[in-house]
């Protein structure tokens, strides 16, 4: 996804904690949706709206979508992902300070796995197997996260 496309882009409302929109399982995306104008839009408004709030990552659902898609902002861009299922979770985990959107001026330790790979499907409808870790990891499974209704306060380590 370019920056052109992203500076077109609108500001969506975010979801704030409490709130049931963040607590529903999100449903899968039909991929016909990726020829859909609206759904292309919505892609394009929830990257203009994670990097206007600051934001690492959103999920569908941080903007009041039920749909299983994540923009993830990397270094080599904003990446939609679409369906992320995760496998190849490392056992050796990290623990580190997070924060979201939907939950605003809360931060705290939440202890990941340190790596995994994402297999999703792009904006161009491509199928992709991404090996992450470090930080680009974490965002992937504190979004992922969203999309089952779960929130980052829900897993604090002590
Ligand atoms: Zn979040």
């Amino acid at each position: 996804m370019d920056q052109k496309q992203i500076s077109s882009g609108r500001i969506r409302r975010l979801v704030i904690n409490p709130d049931s929109r963040l607590r529903r399982l999100a449903q899968p995306v039909d991929l016909a949706l990726l020829k859909d104008k609206k759904f292309q839009e919505l892609m394009v408004d929830m990257a203009k709206t994670m990097l206007v709030k600051d934001g690492v990552g959103l999920a569908a659902p941080q903007i009041g979508r039920n749909w299983r898609l994540i923009v993830v902002n990397t270094d080599e861009g904003v990446w939609p992902m679409i369906n992320p299922v995760l496998s190849d979770l490392s056992s050796a985990t990290v623990v580190e300070e997070e924060g979201c959107l939907s939950v605003p001026n809360v931060f705290g330790p939440v202890r990941r796995a340190k790596e995994l790979v994402c297999h999703y499907i792009n904006d161009l409808g491509q199928e992709v197997h991404l090996p992450a870790k470090g930080t680009l990891a974490r965002v992937i499974q504190h979004e992922v996260d969203h999309l089952d209704g779960v929130l980052f306060i829900d897993h604090l380590s002590q």
